[in-house]
């Protein structure tokens, strides 16, 4: 059975948590207070990258190691604060040379490679604005996100870019300068493209950091592309503000910490927590180049001595099915907090935290547009497993419906309705890349619409119902998936559920239910029958699935969420509309 609440001991030990008692830190927040903990360019401005690295590398921690890279290969590098202050600092002097100024749009597509980092951070000190792309895109969605995002340079290896630009090159006429990693040290000589390592090598690293301020674009961020096609999100160097606080409050991030963010940084929680947070909290972040392996991540949990792991349902399943057995294997004695975000964490995965690591995992909510965490289960706050938490001290979250006048009305606690979050945090969005009209339309009477679909209860936690786009209207009902979701996952034979509503002619909609089972189980008619049953019984006939279908696998985007839209489509045998973020293709 999953209990209602799981209720946390009282803060003790060398690591109390950062956030004691979830009232008194509303009460006492100030977003002015989480500005002033930063240190500001020294003649006024705030830059991303002067946060992250620059101020660590100025003072005691320039020698504390910042990045600690685990090449796919078994190589493990350490780049110490002020390793990465000189390195980015000879980036942001290349593109210096290259002629880009302030507001120049430079583009990473690349594995998890140092080489990313430093030209993210680079970028951001000379005043461009980065944009890193998921390296397993295929030349299509790459070609789109470069037009879209006006790319005025882009760094890659040498191996992506025969694959996949060299063809795109004519069809990319604002691209001025293309940077290659070759793929082994020696100098790489491809036809209009430059070495990067030779460059880098060649340049000062002496940079003082452009003068940017809070209201200047920074990075931009393609969204997963889960309900159609990507957007491209414009974030501004403010953000630093959000990013670094989030940290502290939601993370748990302490100075000796040992900080792991399983995410990519062609996705924001690769960029906002694999890459900022950490570092302007000045904590040691590790980078893995591999893949998902959930053997390779209990060694690097282990090996590493990770303290706050930050990682993704997706991922957290995929261990479920793999077994607890195969984690109690390894001990993790410096495993202090797990984190998750991106899709909605079912409360049998909460509970699996502490089965297998002796810790629950806390579920936050936070999307492209926001830059950073909004909601979240702190570390002295009781969770209730499928809850995503409280908003972030400084946030006013609500759950809201607008009224026929267009205003926007607060619903009562337990009532569902949208997810919108009052406009004006640092790291909120500023434009939609090209598409205007869009973005004035997330905005309502000051406030910023989601999309998402929640409720909220007495206490103030916020419970994710599903997207708007996904709910199913079925007799009346409205019934998200993500309940139907959580309770066949519930069963010992489900590793994950996705849950669409097919069209009915009586019910308007009837739900139905794809389900990829755990190893050792095999489909039959026997099992469907009793996932049925399951369900019926948890769910009611109401809500519960009328319909099952066995897969596999079940399509996901390369950030790891379920895409419904596809199970749909492929249901109905409608087009399957854009794919480039679904995984396994290229
Ligand atoms: P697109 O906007 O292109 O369809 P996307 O919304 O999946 O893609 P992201 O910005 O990466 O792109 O994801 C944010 C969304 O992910 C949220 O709006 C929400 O639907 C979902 N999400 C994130 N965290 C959680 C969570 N903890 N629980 C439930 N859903 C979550
Ligand atoms: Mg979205």
């Amino acid at each position: 059975m999953i209990p209602e609440v799981i209720s946390k001991q009282p803060a003790a030990g060398r690591y109390p948590p950062n956030l004691r008692d979830y009232a008194a830190a509303c009460a006492q927040f100030s977003w002015a207070d989480a500005r002033a903990a930063l240190s500001g360019l020294p003649d006024g401005g705030l830059n991303i990258a002067y946060e992250a690295v620059d101020r660590h590398a100025a003072g005691s921690r320039a020698t504390h190691v910042a990045l600690r890279w685990l090449g796919q290969d078994g190589t493990r590098h350490d780049y110490t604060y002020a390793d990465l202050r000189d390195l980015s600092s000879r980036f942001a002097n290349v593109l210096r040379g290259l002629g880009c100024g302030p507001g120049s749009r430079v583009f990473v597509l690349a594995g998890r490679i140092p080489e990313l980092y430093v030209s993210v951070l680079g970028t951001l000190k000379s005043g461009g604005v980065s944009c890193t792309l998921f390296s397993a895109f295929g030349p299509e969605p790459i070609h789109t996100r470069l037009e879209i995002g006006a790319a005025d340079v882009l760094v890659t290896t040498e191996s992506l870019y025969r694959k996949k630009v060299a063809g795109l090159r004519e069809r990319l006429p604002r691209l001025r300068q293309v940077l290659l990693v070759g793929d082994r040290d020696a100098e790489t000589a491809v036809a209009d493209t430059l070495d990067f390592r030779k460059m880098l090598a060649a340049a000062s690293a002496d940079f003082q950091v452009e003068r940017t301020s809070p209201d200047d674009p920074a990075l931009l961020h393609f969204t997963s592309g889960t309900t159609g096609k990507p957007k491209g999100a414009v974030h501004v160097h403010g953000a630093v503000v959000a990013h670094h606080v989030t940290g502290q409050l939601a993370l748990d991030l302490h100075p000796e910490d040992v900080f792991w963010c399983t995410a990519d940084p062609g996705w924001v929680t690769g960029m906002s927590y694999g890459i900022i947070s950490p570092l302007t909290n000045g904590v040691t972040s590790i980078v893995d180049e591999g893949d998902f392996d959930a053997e390779r991540w209990y060694s690097i949990l282990r090996q590493e001595q990770v303290s706050v792991w930050y990682t993704a349902p997706t991922a957290v399943r995929m261990m479920m099915k793999g077994g607890t057995a195969a984690v109690r294997r390894h001990e993790f004695p410096a495993l202090r907090f797990i984190a998750s975000v991106g899709e909605p964490l079912n409360p049998q995965a909460v509970l699996w935290g502490i089965e297998a690591f002796g810790l629950p995992i806390h579920d936050n909510w936070w999307q492209t547009e926001t830059g950073g965490i909004m909601i979240a289960n702190y570390a002295a706050m009781a969770i209730k497993p499928g809850s995503m938490g409280r908003p972030l001290p400084g946030v006013e979250a609500a759950v809201v419906h607008q009224t026929a006048e267009g205003r926007i009305a607060v619903c009562r606690p337990g009532e569902e309705g949208e997810l919108a979050l009052r406009a004006g945090w640092p790291s909120m969005f500023r434009g939609y890349l090209g598409n205007g009209e869009r973005y004035r339309k997330c905005f309502v009477d000051g406030w910023y619409l989601s999309g998402d679909l929640a409720r909220q209860d007495d206490d103030g936690y916020v419970w994710f119902v599903g997207r708007a786009d996904d709910v199913i209207k079925s007799s009346g009902h409205l019934i998200g998936p993500f309940e139907v979701e959580s309770a066949l996952t519930e069963h010992p034979a489900v590793a994950e559920a996705g849950v669409i509503g097919k069209p009915d002619p009586v019910q308007f909609e009837t739900v139905k239910a794809f389900v990829a089972l755990k190893q050792g189980h095999e489909p039959s008619e026997a099992l469907r029958r009793e996932l049925l049953g399951f369900a019926r019984k948890r769910l009611g006939a109401a809500v519960a699935p009328k319909e099952i279908d066995f897969l596999p696998a079940l399509p996901h985007t390369r950030s790891g969420k379920i895409m419904r839209r596809l199970l749909k489509a492929r249901e109905l045998g409608l087009p399957e509309g854009d794919t480039s973020t679904l995984e396994g293709t290229a």
